[in-house]
């Protein structure tokens, strides 16, 4: 598969779970891949390089304007500019209002919406300038319906979910879409946290847990996989997908059809 040869996908948080699946698939769609985030970064790189294309790596923090800028900078400077933007990198918090701790929501805020917003603003001086761009914010179910506890998170979607179609609606005339994806449960790193908290604390096994914790909300009883994701946002970049606008695209095992 070769359809995105010879454009340049940005992911944000892609070292890690949904982002380094959307990373992969556009890799081996034949696009250049600048990956971003913490932890595994070596491993991350090798995994997109096995399917060949460039691949480079930018480390900015999403909780920083002037790191995004940076990073955009780093990608028109090594790769000739943005033309799919991934704003992927997120965090999550689970914990009732009243004690929701403020650094936490000013992180979950910077993460998860406004390094969206700086990184769109960023990257569309290219994608205008080349009159075609792909930007697939990855946003969650929760941001079509809320669940207790996640103040900050379910804000901080909701609002992805607003700029997605504001943006969407302002490029509307030119060949660059906006869309953002919402899944439910999906197993990495950040829900495997929320699966461990509820097995701990009714002292059940872990399979157990995620399959209550998941059975709650999907009635398909099933996990969404990273590369189902992947999958969705391949498609989102492709052309069949030019008159897709402004969508937030649930893939939720039935969460928000009930
Ligand atoms: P993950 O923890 O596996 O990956 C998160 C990625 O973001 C990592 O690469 C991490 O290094 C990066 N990151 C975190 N803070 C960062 C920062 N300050 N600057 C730069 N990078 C940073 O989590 P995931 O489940 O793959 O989540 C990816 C996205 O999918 C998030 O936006 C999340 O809200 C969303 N999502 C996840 C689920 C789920 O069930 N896992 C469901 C719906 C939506």
């Amino acid at each position: 598969m070769t359809a995105l040869k010879g454009k340049t996908a940005l992911v944000t948080g892609s070292t890690s779970g949904i982002g380094l699946a959307i990373a992969r698939t556009l890799a081996q769609a034949g696009a250049d891949v600048v990956l971003n985030g913490f932890g595994e970064i070596d491993a991350a790189r090798d995994a997109v390089a096995a399917h060949g294309g460039r691949v480079g790596y930018h480390g900015a923090d999403m909780r920083r304007a002037d790191e995004i800028a940076a990073m955009i900078d780093f990608t028109n400077k090594e790769f000739g500019g943005v033309d799919i933007l991934v704003n992927n990198a997120g965090i999550q918090h689970v914990v009732p209002v009243d004690d929701f701790p403020a650094d936490k929501w000013d992180d979950i805020l910077a993460i998860n919406l406004s390094s969206a917003f700086h990184a769109t603003k960023c990257a569309l001086l290219t994608m205008r300038a080349r009159g075609w761009g792909r930007i697939v914010n990855v946003a969650s179910v929760h941001g079509l319906v809320a669940s207790v506890n996640k103040s900050a998170y379910v804000a901080a979607k909701h609002g992805l979910v607003g700029l997605t179609k504001t943006v969407a609606l302002e490029l509307a005339e030119t060949g660059i879409t906006c869309n953002a994806i919402c899944p439910g449960w999906v197993q990495t790193p950040l829900a495997a946290k929320q699966f461990a908290d509820r097995a701990h604390a009714l002292r059940i096994d872990l399979d157990t847990a995620r399959a209550r914790v998941v059975g709650e909300k999907q009635p398909s009883g099933k996990v969404v996989t990273p590369e189902q994701l992947g999958a969705l946002v391949a498609f989102l970049c492709s052309d069949a997908a030019a008159e897709v606008r402004g969508v937030a695209w649930a893939m939720d095992g039935g969460w928000t059809a009930q």
